[in-house]
């Protein structure tokens, strides 16, 4: 069956799938009635009210395990400044398509969908292929999560992910652990401040340690080094209190070896202020892929033109790894413990 992927791509530019709070589901059902009319068997997976994801198969008729392709259709939100083209219409100007998560990653997505419905009648009689369509990347791969904790995914030889690399092969990436640390004081009036503990007095002691943080581990040669970065701070509710709590988001791409399960403990010990420290989310590194595999699919040459920028970055598919065959062509450090957890922390908990 003939899809045009630009067509496919426009339409769902005009999903608005902006996470949070992703709703997602219409985009996925408009996905799984093109990929059943081409002759794929689809499931959608609702995790959530209007949020899914969508498995779709074809071939795996020779008991060998199929190539797996993912991607997701949530986008991240519009920003402040106002856009000069209608951001879920999908303009074409000067031969260049525009829209919200037209590159990340709306246009992957159609590109293998309408690869794959026009080649069906090739992939029936092959090992054959996967899809794995998730909602919910952008904000800690919330759907990825649940189909792997669903044990739904069945084998993949190897997982392709359509993240936009420049149209550059990426072989590996950092993985990523998100902290919430929270500090806690005593509020007394703004007038009085002799009379509290003021919550962020201690979170900018942490912040200053945070900032000089060593991971004393060596440079991955392929990921390069670990990194940590503050992302939000929040403290207080109103200018004339003292306040009582304060808290701050830590992100940290990890490589392996990096983070390990007495990584909190020691971070929390470094932190003289002895914050409460909780786990929002995790994603494994991943990869790189060893050179002769990359030999055999013709790729070692592209993959020497990759950017290291976009090597920091996590994807879905460091989540689906351990949830496929053994032998699935993205590998996870056998010295990372943390996959995946629940922290018990609220929304999103993962
Ligand atoms: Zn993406």
């Amino acid at each position: 069956m003939h899809i045009d992927p630009i067509k496919l791509s426009r339409e769902l530019l005009a999903f608005n799938t902006i996470n949070p709070p992703g709703q997602e589901l219409n985009c996925i059902r408009h996905l799984e009635r093109i990929l059943s009319e081409a002759g794929l068997q689809t499931s959608v997976h609702v995790f959530a009210p209007d949020r899914a994801n969508l498995i779709a198969r074809i071939g795996e008729s020779n008991g060998k395990s199929p190539l797996c392709f993912t991607g997701h259709v949530d986008t991240v939100p519009l920003g402040n400044a106002a856009w000069s083209v209608d951001p879920f219409a999908g303009d074409i100007v000067d031969g260049k398509l525009y829209g919200r998560g037209t590159s990340d990653m709306k246009c992957g997505v159609a590109a293998f969908v309408a690869a794959i419905c026009g080649m069906t009648e090739i992939l029936r009689d092959t090992r054959g292929a996967v899809l794995v369509i998730t909602a919910g990347e952008e904000i800690g791969c919330e759907g990825a999560f649940e189909l792997a904790r669903a044990g739904v995914l069945g084998q993949a030889g190897a997982i392709v992910v359509a993240e936009p690399t420049s149209n550059v092969a990426v072989v590996g990436h950092k993985g990523a652990l998100w902290l919430k640390l929270i500090l806690r004081g005593v509020t007394a009036h703004g007038s009085m401040p002799h009379l509290g503990v003021n919550a962020a007095y201690k979170a900018a002691r942490a912040i200053t340690l945070l900032e000089n943080f060593q991971f004393n581990t060596a440079p991955h040669p392929y990921l390069g080094s670990p990194t940590l970065n503050i992302g939000t701070v929040h403290a207080g509710l109103n200018v004339n209190s003292v306040p009582d709590r304060a808290e701050i988001g830590v992100d940290i791409r990890s490589i392996p070896g990096s983070i390990t399960p007495t990584s909190s403990d020691s971070c929390r010990r470094n932190l003289a202020t002895g914050p409460n420290l909780k786990r929002w989310s995790t994603s494994v590194p991943c990869g790189p892929i060893p050179p002769h595999a990359l030999d055999r699919a013709g790729l070692r040459h592209r993959w020497q033109r990759d950017r290291q920028d976009d090597r920091n970055r996590a994807a879905d598919g460091a989540l689906f790894h351990r949830r496929f065959s053994p032998d699935a062509g993205i590998r996870q450090s056998a010295d990372h413990h943390s996959w995946p957890r629940r922290s018990g922390e609220s929304t999103p908990d993962r």
